[in-house]
């Protein structure tokens, strides 16, 4: 485990180590930030968005908080998303869950864990939405397909977003995109809940809902 101090050392090795495989690597990213990029992920320290894509500084914008959520009236989410379509002009944003999710895990048992579980009642939510569903399932099946059923929503909450209605009115290129990662084996899953306009949502929504039914039962 590295101590606090290693964090600097660690910092300027990388740093030093950029600048001699790739000389100019850092005046040409301090020019100009233009990722196509957008990740709303998990804040879980598994699940990084940069290393698990390939991506580099520079190409991926990324937002995370606990369980991958996207509120309605969350100014952090929405702001981060406003930058991102408005500003930046991404053309993807991803919404990332993992498997072995503890903010899932929570509201899927309904343990108290405290101030969070306010946050976590956002999950419960979802949980509650497909509780037919769920309780249809194997139980050692419930918290995937609970993982998988939270990423479908919160893809749902983007494109519903004002962000995202004005930005496909305009005819603005965005498309949403729902994966999991799997924490056991390193992989992303595609659950193809994908979006790229008002009038695709409800079809991917009632689309990707079969296939988690498909795939847990
Ligand atoms: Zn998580």
């Amino acid at each position: 485990m590295p101590a606090i101090q290693d964090l600097f050392a660690h910092n300027r090795a990388w740093a030093a180590e950029m600048e001699r495989t790739r000389p100019g690597f850092f005046s040409a990213l301090q020019k100009q930030q233009k990722p196509k990029f957008m990740w709303i992920g998990c804040s879980d320290s598994r699940v990084p968005a940069n290393q698990i894509t390939g991506l580099e500084p520079g190409e991926v914008f990324v937002h995370r908080n606990v369980a991958n959520v996207v509120v309605h009236s969350d100014l952090n989410a929405l702001s981060a998303i406003q930058f991102a379509v408005e500003m930046l002009k991404v053309e993807h944003i991803m919404v990332v869950g993992h498997y072995g999710c503890g903010g899932v895990l929570a509201a899927l048992d309904g343990v108290r864990v405290g101030l969070a579980d306010n946050w976590i009642r956002h999950i419960q939510d979802v949980r509650d939405r497909h509780r037919g569903l769920l309780e249809n399932m194997a139980p050692e099946k419930r918290a995937d397909a609970l993982v998988d059923l939270n990423v479908i929503e919160q893809v749902v909450n983007v494109c519903v977003s004002t962000v995202m209605v004005d930005a496909w009115a305009k005819g603005q290129k965005v498309t949403i995109h729902g994966w999991a990662f799997g924490v056991h084996d390193g992989l992303l899953q595609d659950l193809h809940m994908t979006v790229s306009s008002t009038d695709s949502i409800e079809p991917a929504y009632r689309a990707a809902v079969q296939g988690v039914i498909a795939v847990r039962s």
